[in-house]
């Protein structure tokens, strides 16, 4: 068995899925700014291109699984938000493709939001720009935003780029899904609580199951896109939302 990637490893989502890929008996190489194997800041272009050098070098090249969790919250910089949550997360997938080549039964997961797919905070310019590549330009578009609205079109652009990219990685025999976590109690859940704007606007968002996620419940739908029982789903958005996608759009799916 080759290695598992998983970055934002020392925090929330991504610590709570490392721990039941270990329980499962398989290496982890994780990716943080802190607390982790590999030391990268996945907002910069040298920060990504350091992370993918170093992960090439730990796992030899071949890798059977990437989870890019890595984000901030939508209380940082709009401009740092859109780096790190879509162009860091997206360089991590594309990166490592080839390496995820030559694992065995490969699959990766990004981690978007439920958040991402609210139409009235979506931005197309900006989008487009994402979606080119074009990350001067898609900087340029986030500069009037806020961070909810950064928030947003990122993680949305990032579930339309594991969306567009089924094709090409499927011929490839490569799996790649994304999760839409809801509210999930990790450090970044408890920092926008504090927030009176951001606790509003998230009371204000009923969750059908009427709580929140411990970030253990949102892992375990991670380890199952990335493990055998989902050999057969790709290109897919799962929600781990408690029903809020359900409810905001019922006809969507
Ligand atoms: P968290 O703040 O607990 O963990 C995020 C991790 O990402 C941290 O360890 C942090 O150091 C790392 N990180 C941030 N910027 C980085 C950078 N530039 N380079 C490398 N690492 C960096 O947050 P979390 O709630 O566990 O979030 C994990 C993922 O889940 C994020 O992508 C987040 O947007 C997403 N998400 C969270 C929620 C929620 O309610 N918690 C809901 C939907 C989506």
């Amino acid at each position: 068995m080759h290695p598992v990637v998983v970055t934002g490893s020392a925090s929330g989502l991504g610590a709570a899925v490392r721990r039941r890929l270990e329980r499962d008996g398989r290496r982890v190489i994780g990716v943080d700014r802190h607390d982790a194997e590999l030391l990268a800041d996945l907002g910069t272009p040298e920060g990504r291109n350091h992370a993918l050098e170093a992960v090439l070098s730990a796992s030899r090249g071949a890798l059977d699984g990437v989870v890019s969790c890595a984000g901030l919250g939508p209380y940082e910089d709009p401009v740092a938000i859109l780096r790190v949550n879509f162009f860091g997360a997206l360089a991590v997938l594309d990166g490592l493709r080839e390496a995820l080549g030559r694992g065995r039964e490969p699959a990766a997961v990004a981690i978007s939001s439920v958040g991402a797919v609210f139409d009235a905070l979506a931005r197309p310019a900006l989008l487009e720009a994402c979606h080119a590549g074009d990350e001067p330009r898609a900087t340029a578009e986030v500069g009037d935003c806020d961070g909810t609205t950064a928030y947003a079109n990122a993680k949305r652009a990032l579930a339309q780029a594991v969306r567009r990219r089924a094709p090409q990685w499927g011929a490839l025999g490569i799996r790649l899904n994304a999760v839409a976590p809801g509210q999930t109690e990790t450090p970044m859940l408890e920092r926008l609580l504090r927030d009176p704007a951001h606790a509003k606007a998230i009371r204000a968002l009923p969750v059908p199951l009427g709580r929140s996620a411990q970030a253990d419940e949102v892992a375990a739908a991670v380890c199952f896109l990335l493990g055998p029982d989902a050999r057969y789903v790709h290109g897919h958005v799962l929600f781990a939302d408690g029903g809020v996608d359900a409810a905001a759009r019922p006809d969507e799916f």
